[in-house]
């Protein structure tokens, strides 16, 4: 195995650190069950003491209020990151399995050339607004609206587009003038860790700003991080179970919750839509072993269309090229690891149960042995309000429903807990448009076009999360609101 030159410390209080306990754990490749290096296990006084360090960098430094040095120092962390990529890609793919053609995409690039639409707001941004004069009980007063860093930022992420949601977090967050405590998922510490090694070996941003705690532990560190009083906001993408735990626990410490959170998206296929365009792409639900939130993992055709497409969907399964991530020809690799692996097998055990009827797919690829893989799986005649219609499998597995018109559709694509995406198609622009108003969702594709931008809002409605990523209003959660009162000018 190539040396990967990975980052096996964490970041606290400025200095590349081992675990207090000595502790480490493995760093396993999905893809080939490999282990590929050992990461600090930090542990619960870790994590005391780097939000310690990010309390005391945001009360008693000027990174809050000095917006030339972070303008500099977040400068100098995406140069670095700009120059580090091909050290980075190969990580990416060893410890996420996601396929490598992702790399040049969201799952790295897209994610550190958009990083500098939030620098930029250093400077864009209108930190202060002038109100006119108003009167109030009988006193004219003029007003000034301040926007401040909330203060210490938690930020937890999950393992499917770990370096990418660690830069969404990191971006915004440091732009804003706050401090972070990132403490990344056991599966994919590396996303996190060498983004600390460029801070404190390239950058001059002040110790305490951003500390990396990493643990093999799913929880109970990110417990002592979402619990402490010293943390002023968490920002979390992860599952709608552990969002909800997270902002039950904030509420003893009344702290603002950011959550990005599960989803369920529906893609609905109108009966005029070129069939080739938009049901052909929809093997696609199996990118990265579908472990992408906002992938729509449903698709719903016209009765009038139904067979025509579902044959069209089994010959894309059929073909779907998956693998070796390595190999730039798979567009598909493994699962994050063996458990993750089971819960997939298991929900398609319940589809047929249930009695949707599988097509294609639906167990361990014979000729993959080793890696978490899992077929490219086509269910079709799923009820709608079956397991595998309502529940998000995080896998390779789509759920074909079938529809009788228009109203009919939408009412199935909400029926749903979650609200974070979706997609609809149609030969009429205007019909797709109206379509896509009713749905109830953060983001909505139409007719192909992507919704995804460094300036574009993403987020979800329901159980999908609270607030939004990305954009001004992705900026703004990590600002708080201060109204100045000040004497009538004239
Ligand atoms: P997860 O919720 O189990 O874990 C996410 C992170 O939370 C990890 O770092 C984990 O260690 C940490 N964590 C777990 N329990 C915790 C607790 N009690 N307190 C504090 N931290 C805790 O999710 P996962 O299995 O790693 O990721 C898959 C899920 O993430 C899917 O449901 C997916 O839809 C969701 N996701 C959402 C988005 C989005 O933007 N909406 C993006 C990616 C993934």
């Amino acid at each position: 195995m190539a040396d990967l030159n990975a980052e096996p410390r964490m970041l606290i209080d400025g200095k590349l650190t081992d675990a207090s306990s000595g502790k480490t754990f493995e760093n396993i490749n999905p893809a080939t069950e490999e282990v590929i290096g050992e990461v600090a296990d930090g542990t619960v006084e870790d994590m005391d003491r780097a939000i310690a360090s990010a309390r005391q960098a945001f009360d008693e430094t000027d990174w809050s209020t000095n917006r030339d040095l972070r303008k500099k120092t977040v400068q100098q962390l995406k140069d670095a990151l700009d120059k580090r990529r091909e050290e980075l890609r190969p990580q990416i793919v060893a410890e996420v399995g996601s396929p490598i053609g992702l790399t040049y995409a969201v799952q790295m690039d897209t994610c550190i050339d958009d990083f500098q639409y939030e620098i930029d707001l250093i400077d864009s941004y209108e930190w202060e607004t002038d109100l006119p004069v108003h009167e109030f009980m009988g006193m004219r007063s003029a007003r000034r609206v301040l926007r401040e860093p909330v203060g210490v930022v938690g930020a937890i992420t999950p393992w499917n587009f770990p370096f990418m949601l660690n830069l969404s977090k990191l971006g915004p967050a440091l732009a804003a003038g706050n401090t972070v405590v990132l403490k990344p998922a056991p599966d994919t510490p590396w996303s996190a860790t060498y983004i600390g090694r460029v801070i404190a070996e390239e950058t001059d941003i002040p110790p305490g700003v951003v500390n990396i705690v990493t643990s093999g532990d799913k929880a109970a560190v990110g417990e002592a991080l979402t619990g402490d009083p010293r943390v002023d906001m968490i920002s979390f993408t992860g599952s709608t179970g552990v969002g909800r735990r997270i902002m039950a626990r904030g509420a003893d410490t009344l702290k603002k919750v950011f959550l990005e959170l599960g989803g369920k998206s529906a893609n609905i296929i109108l009966d005029d839509a070129d069939f080739a365009s938009s049901v052909g792409m929809g093997s696609m639900t199996c990118v990265h072993a579908g472990q992408g939130c906002a992938i729509t993992t449903r698709m719903l055709l016209p009765e009038s269309r139904y067979d025509e497409g579902v044959e069209m969907l089994k010959a894309s399964f059929e073909s779907f090229p998956y693998g070796d991530p390595t190999d730039p020809g798979n567009v598909m690799g493994p699962l994050i690891n063996a458990s993750q692996r089971e819960r997939v097998l298991g929900y398609i055990e319940k589809g047929s149960a249930e009695g949707a009827k599988l097509l294609v797919g639906g167990k361990r690829p014979e000729h993959l042995p080793k890696g978490y893989f899992v077929e490219p799986t086509l269910f079709v005649d799923v009820d709608q309000d079956a397991t595998i219609a309502q529940e998000e499998i995080f896998g390779p597995v789509l759920a074909v429903l079938k529809y009788t018109d228009d109203d009919d559709a939408v009412r199935i694509a909400n029926n749903s807990k979650y609200g974070l995406s979706g997609s609809v198609a149609s030969a009429s622009l205007d019909r797709a448009i109206g379509i896509a108003r009713r749905i109830r969702t953060g983001t909505v594709s139409v007719n192909g076009g992507g919704w995804f931008g460094p300036d574009s809002p993403f987020g979800g409605y329901k159980d999908s999360g609270i607030g939004r990523e990305h954009g001004i209003a992705g900026f703004e959660e990590y600002l708080e609101t201060k109204t100045l009162g000040l004497p009538d000018p004239a």
